[in-house]
């Protein structure tokens, strides 16, 4: 090998440099040609073609909005259908369990409570009023109103006032509202007499008007209308479900909530044992 003078060394070093130098100003070159090519050369094109895909979009989503809007226009018949179907099924399957109100059915945590009698009495809805005493210092009575009916919700939505402080342990009271405070039950009653008429007055009404759809569904259909949608009934009380509510698994026994099981039992060794 021939001995490296200090001349080719220098050399050396200076031709590197310059070839990066040239590498250098060949890269940036190119960048300035890709940024052309991107942004002037096809960044318009590009631009013009998404506006197309957008304007194209836009047009599809229109077309589905109106087709969506027809599409529930023409649901809507149907849907009534639907919704009838349930409010007549949910008639069809009601609990028609006995619903007096004694005059003892209220009890409260304090003294006993006083029975004013009925407010209104019929064969669906039975309101009766109280009078207990509650925790106010001065007005320490209250004119409460309990009811039972055989319609329940979404039938008809009750009032259920708070605070009666009474026992509603297993009362079955649908509506339980307070009506007015006193400092005696005398003046409790005059304000009674002087209200009778206009007391739960949109409730009456809810009730009118369910009733008389009530007696125009039992007149007009039998569960045998909607034997195809009955999904389960109970081999002790009839009372059926359809496909409206849930399916049970096949080969079991769904309960039927209209018998407690513990008081089906006991009835059953009662009568045993009668025999
Ligand atoms: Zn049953």
């Amino acid at each position: 090998m021939d001995k490296i003078t200090a001349t080719q060394i220098l050399d050396a070093r200076e031709r590197i440099k310059q070839h990066y130098q040239a590498m250098e100003e060949a890269r940036r070159q190119q960048n300035k040609e890709i940024n052309h090519l991107k942004w002037e050369v096809y960044g318009e094109v590009i631009r013009q073609i998404e506006n197309f895909r957008d304007r194209a979009i836009r047009e599809l989503e229109e077309r589905h909005v109106s087709l969506q809007a027809d599409k529930a226009e023409e649901i809507l018949p149907y849907s009534s259908i639907i919704t009838q179907a349930e409010r007549i099924l949910a008639m069809l399957t009601l609990e028609t369990e006995p619903i007096t109100i004694g005059d003892d059915d209220v009890v409260t945590y304090g003294d006993a409570a006083e029975s004013l009698g009925y407010l209104f009495d019929d064969d669906y809805l039975k309101i009766k009023l109280f009078i207990i005493t509650n925790d106010r210092p001065k007005n320490k009575y209250s004119l409460i109103a309990v009811g039972r009916s055989i319609f329940g919700e979404p039938l008809i939505k009750y009032p259920r006032d708070c605070g009666l402080r009474i026992k509603d342990f297993n009362t079955g009271f649908k509506l339980e509202a307070i009506l007015s405070f006193a400092a005696s039950t005398d003046e409790l009653k005059k304000w009674l007499a002087k209200h009778r008429g206009d007391l739960l007055g949109s409730t009456l009404k809810d009730y009118q008007q369910v009733k008389r759809q009530y007696i125009a569904v039992k007149q007009e259909y039998t569960r045998e209308d909607f034997k195809e949608l009955i999904t389960w009934t109970c081999p002790q009380c009839k009372n059926f479900r359809t496909i409206f509510d849930y399916r049970p698994i096949p080969g079991t026994t769904p309960p039927c909530y209209r018998h407690n099981p513990y008081v089906d039992m006991i009835k059953t060794e009662t009568s045993l044992e009668e025999r």
